[in-house]
């Protein structure tokens, strides 16, 4: 049995220590140090390539880490440990992991035959076993809290690019997850859609869930985010206080991005 570590509030949700990744010959993450605290919104910025991406995908499994140690909610992301020593995570036990992340990526990645109300409901009803009634009147209130009571029926291809981003964060919190990532939410919506997106996001971390949020928008860090780190070319060019800085930034490089994007 591993230490019961769920109700220890020092235990930080989200811990890296020297986090390595490499494809092939190509370092892509070399050694990040970061942790993220319950309840906070961690926002994580830099140029293409960085590896922000990937670090997202080690804290969902999604890849695995080559060095260093990566913990979410105190286990080592991809091991279990009995008997005083580790073993690899089966595919069964990472799924399980993965229940307890949302993740909501650039391109919405709805299910394109499903209505918002059924893309809610599914992994609920089929991965988590939820009875269909009761699902269907938690994804009723979920697409209430983002804002798309009316759209219940509608499918993707009848929302805007923003509708079914805040489908896609309702899919997510259907599983009720300890920890949500998000990477770069709003990147590929109209301008005039990003606001309703932030919105429910910034809604989500008042209600105190914890986030990792990949963005290039400065204004939503720096009043939502607890910690801003820049990322360059695999490591944490600079992490603190987003409204230190976002808006005085004691790093040359963090400068230069910023300069480019605001
Ligand atoms: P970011 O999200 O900051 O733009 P990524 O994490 O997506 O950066 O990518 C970091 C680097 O890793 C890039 O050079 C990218 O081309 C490379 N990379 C990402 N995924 C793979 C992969 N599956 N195989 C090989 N290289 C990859
Ligand atoms: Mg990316």
């Amino acid at each position: 049995m591993s230490a019961p570590t769920e109700h220890v509030e020092g235990v930080p949700l989200v811990h890296a220590e020297g986090v390595r990744k490499h494809y092939g010959r190509l370092e892509v993450l070399k050694g990040i140090d970061l942790t993220v605290r319950r309840g906070s919104v961690c926002c994580l910025l830099g140029p293409s390539g960085s590896g922000k991406s990937t670090f997202l995908r080690c804290i969902n499994h999604l890849e695995k880490v080559d060095g260093g140690r990566l913990t979410v909610d105190g286990e080592l992301v991809g091991y279990r440990q009995h008997g005083g020593k580790l073993h690899e995570l089966r595919e069964r036990e990472v799924a399980e992991r993965r229940r307890d992340i949302g993740m909501v990526f650039q391109r919405f990645n709805l299910f394109p035959h499903m209505t918002a109300l059924d893309n809610v409901i599914e992994a609920p009803v089929r991965v988590a076993g939820v009875a269909r009634a009761q699902a269907r009147e938690e994804a009723v209130q979920l697409l209430e809290r983002v804002g798309l009571a009316d759209r219940a029926g509608h499918y993707p291809s009848e929302l805007s690019g923003g509708q079914q981003q805040r489908v896609a964060i309702a899919r997510a919190l259907a599983m009720k997850p300890k920890l949500m990532l998000f990477d770069e939410p709003t990147s590929a919506l109209d301008p005039e859609l990003v606001g309703d997106v932030l919105d429910v996001m910034r809604q989500l971390a008042d209600e105190g869930m914890t986030m990792v949020v990949v963005t290039h928008e400065i204004g939503f860090a720096r009043e939502v985010g607890d910690t801003a780190v820049f990322m360059d070319e695999g490591v944490i060019v600079e992490a603190g206080d987003p409204r230190q800085l976002l808006v005085n930034p004691e790093q040359e490089r963090t400068r230069a991005f910023l300069s480019k994007v605001l």
